[in-house]
């Protein structure tokens, strides 16, 4: 079969999941489904977007987005949502439970867009820095009833079609409480796993690259992770740029969403612009390349974070808001029901504009591919 030939069984396949309707005679021209990169900044709101603007040295990367749009982030059983349901509905398309990883309100499970697109000789890749059992990332490939199933979630990891991950998590795979070995399963499913580093291989054609650098999640930046999301970001799309198919990448900040959970101004902060230098490695290569559309949202906003004024004294006045000088406040330690950005670059971007659920993102990416 010829590339254009398999481009062809794309499109048509993509019906299938797509809005067929809307499927006119573009049929008939093949041309080369774009890449997609989905940036999903865990438990990023407005205001932790809005921190890049003030507590960066440069201006942030995602200024380089020409449509925005906000998502309804609510989940099938709650107003507020977690993480898995949050993911499941970009995964999969439909609204779920809080704490269900790719499976729908019933509890039956679903076929990923990551799965689909694999099925259609897609490449895949998933990069965190939470472990990469954790909910965002297993969205993409996992299927169970509750998050916490980290070491199912490693297992079926193992046995999908990914072909480049990084993140953490190694406690899921090796040493595991259950004493399951899963190297047989990791040999026989083409899987190279590097556990000590993140350095590029000479990227052998059919085998499939994980690096898992932490037992759990990775350190946050602001204890020494470095510049690791950026690098891993770069590092896929190495391995994508030898392979002539399409691909399909998520790249996660999971941790802004932690620093949220703490209240911790700084470390919320030096996570949202370690997920901005990532985002913009993305939109350097989707300018350069072209035909990459570039996606970054959030699952929901974390802390009910805020840009306050800090004080200052004034002579005869007492304590008086400074506007000129920004500190942080938090309303909560959890998640919000606040709606998150989304923005978007390349082929069809403007599908993002406007005002929707989150699990239509899903179907926006869907038409983009198939050049709806
Ligand atoms: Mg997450
Ligand atoms: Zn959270």
């Amino acid at each position: 079969m010829t590339l254009q030939q398999t481009f062809s069984l794309v499109f048509l396949t993509l019906i299938n999941f797509g809005n067929p309707q809307s499927f006119s005679t573009s049929s008939t021209e093949v041309q080369k489904a774009p890449n997609v990169i989905l940036f999903i900044g865990d438990g990023m709101g407005h205001s932790q977007l809005s921190s890049a603007l003030y507590f960066g040295n440069k201006k942030p990367n995602y200024l380089r987005f020409p449509v925005v749009g906000l998502s309804r982030t609510s989940s099938s059983s709650h107003k507020i949502t977690d993480s898995a349901a949050g993911a499941t509905a970009f995964s999969c398309g439909v609204k779920t439970y809080n704490g269900a990883i790719g499976m729908g309100p019933d509890s039956t499970a679903l076929p990923t867009i990551l799965e689909k697109l694999e099925d259609q000789s897609w490449q895949s890749g998933l990069i965190a820095t939470s472990s990469i059992t954790h909910a965002t990332p297993a969205s993409f490939y996992g299927h169970v009833k509750l998050r916490k199933q980290e070491f199912d979630l490693a297992e079926q990891l193992i046995a999908s079609k990914v072909d480049f991950f990084a993140g953490g998590g190694k406690r899921f795979f090796f040493r595991r409480l259950d004493e399951k070995n899963l190297f047989p399963a990791i040999e026989a499913n083409n899987l190279l796993l590097d556990t000590l580093e993140l350095t590029a291989k000479n990227w052998q054609e059919g085998k499939r690259y994980g690096y898992l650098l932490a037992e759990d999640g990775l350190p946050p930046v602001e204890e020494g992770r470095g510049d690791f999301l950026t690098e891993a970001t770069n590092l896929a799309l190495d391995y994508f740029k030898m392979q002539e198919a399409p691909f399909f990448l998520v790249v996660e900040g999971s941790q802004i969403d932690w620093g949220g959970h703490a209240n911790e101004g700084n470390y919320l902060v030096s996570e949202m612009l370690d997920f901005d230098r990532a985002i913009g490695a993305a939109l350097d290569f989707a300018e350069k390349e072209g035909n990459t559309l570039v996606i970054v949202t959030a699952d929901h906003e974390c802390g009910g974070f805020a840009l306050k004024a800090t004080t200052k004294k004034v002579p005869f006045m007492g304590e008086v808001d400074d506007y000129d000088s920004l500190s942080y406040s938090f309303g909560t330690d959890g998640h919000t029901g606040t709606m998150v950005p989304v923005l978007a670059y390349g082929p069809k971007a403007e599908k993002f504009g406007g005002i929707y659920q989150n699990n239509t993102i899903y179907e926006k990416i869907i038409s983009a591919i198939m050049g709806l």
